[in-house]
């Protein structure tokens, strides 16, 4: 007869969940992981994190794609070289970090479900596709449009949208176009991997059509000289409406909490280390951790910058380039604004 009872019941298998049941499982509690997906890994993601990201997993370095000493900037009016004496950002590819993570999960006990969609939650447990499951915990780990958020009843209000095409070829720089004029307050960005690039779009705006954001991305694609047609896009929700993680016994993570950064987009970082932290809290109620006071500092930041930006190309041309003259006064450390480290 197989298992039906856990201790904790972990949803979504992006790096969130996986963290997070794995953390649980080393410490000898029994955890089952749901993943709707038949295969771990393959999410929308550009697979940019900073180089200290990926200390939080000890990822084996033949995981990381590219490292980078050099990022391209360039706004409406400047064009900024920032160089670092040692690799700042990587580029991961996301199903053979998920895949890596799963055995990871796997090594540890936890008992992972996929092809397994998580329907209902009531006080029985959780419904699924193939049967139910009880627990004592819950960690919501399912995204942007997460199932467990809507069980505590909280809305997502605040989102943004990615579109990108994972394109096959070499690319030699990593860079960031900010051009109000052409993005709104969002930006367009090339992410070299090994022997492909990802070529794509951010709007903090979630409600902006897909076909307009996709004319964007063509638009700025034809001014770099690069073809799109070779990868099809693909688009996704990035959930930033933060309102809370620990709700008794249940807990949201990653992009179901809305950790990702409303300014960037970017929220693999967030996903590591609230899936740890959540784990740690389930495992000793009075743990405390200053890495996530500081995520959600850096989080309030990034949502002020974009109120302050608004919609109006005036206000966020200041804003953007206020940012750009910043970063090339080195007035703050670049991964802090750019991407969550
Ligand atoms: C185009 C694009 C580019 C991006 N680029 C970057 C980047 O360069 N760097 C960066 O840091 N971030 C980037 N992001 C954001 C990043 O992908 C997310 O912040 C990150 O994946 C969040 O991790 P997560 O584990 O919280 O959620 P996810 O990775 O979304 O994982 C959630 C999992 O839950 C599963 N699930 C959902 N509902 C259920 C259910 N009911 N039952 C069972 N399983 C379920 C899903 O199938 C999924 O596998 C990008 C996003 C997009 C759209």
């Amino acid at each position: 007869m197989p298992k039906t009872s856990f201790h904790t019941i972990v949803i979504g298998a992006g790096p969130a969940g996986l963290a997070c049941a794995t953390t649980l499982a080393r410490a000898g509690r029994s955890v089952l992981l749901l993943e709707r997906q038949p295969r771990i890994g393959p999410k929308v993601c550009a697979g940019g994190v900073p180089a200290s990201t990926l200390a939080l997993l000890a990822v084996p370095p033949a995981l990381i794609e590219r490292q980078f000493a050099r990022q391209q900037i360039e706004s409406g009016w400047q064009r900024l070289e920032l160089t670092a004496p040692e690799p700042m950002v990587c580029t991961v590819n996301r199903e053979k970090l998920g895949q890596w993570m799963a055995q990871e999960a796997t090594a540890a006990g936890v008992t992972i479900m996929t092809g397994v969609a998580a329907q209902t939650i009531d006080h029985a447990g959780v419904h699924t596709t193939h049967g139910s499951f009880r627990h004592e915990y819950l960690v919501g780990a399912d995204g942007s449009s997460s199932l467990v958020r809507r069980h505590l009843g909280l809305p997502v209000e605040r989102f943004g949208i990615g579109l990108h095409h994972q394109l096959p070829g070499t690319f030699a720089d990593m860079a960031w176009h900010l051009n109000p004029r052409h993005f709104g307050n969002g930006y367009a960005w090339i992410f070299p991997h090994r022997e492909s690039g990802s070529v794509g779009i951010y709007s903090a705006n979630g409600n902006l059509p897909p076909h307009r954001l996709q004319e964007k991305l063509h638009h700025f694609a034809e001014q770099c000289g690069i073809d799109l047609s070779s990868a099809p896009p693909r688009a996704a929700r990035i959930n930033f409406d933060y309102r809370g993680w620990h709700f008794g016994k249940v807990f949201l993570i990653g992009d179901a909490a809305g950790l990702a950064s409303g300014l960037t987009g970017e929220g693999i970082y967030g996903a590591l280390l609230s899936g740890e932290i959540a784990a740690r809290t389930i495992l000793d109620p009075a743990y405390t951790d200053q890495r996530l006071a500081a995520l959600l500092r850096q989080h309030r930041l990034h949502e002020r910058v974009l109120t302050l930006a608004g919609h109006h190309r005036w206000t966020c041309t200041l804003v953007l380039e206020t940012l750009v003259t910043a970063l090339r006064c080195r007035m703050f450390n670049h991964t802090a604004l750019e991407l969550g480290g």
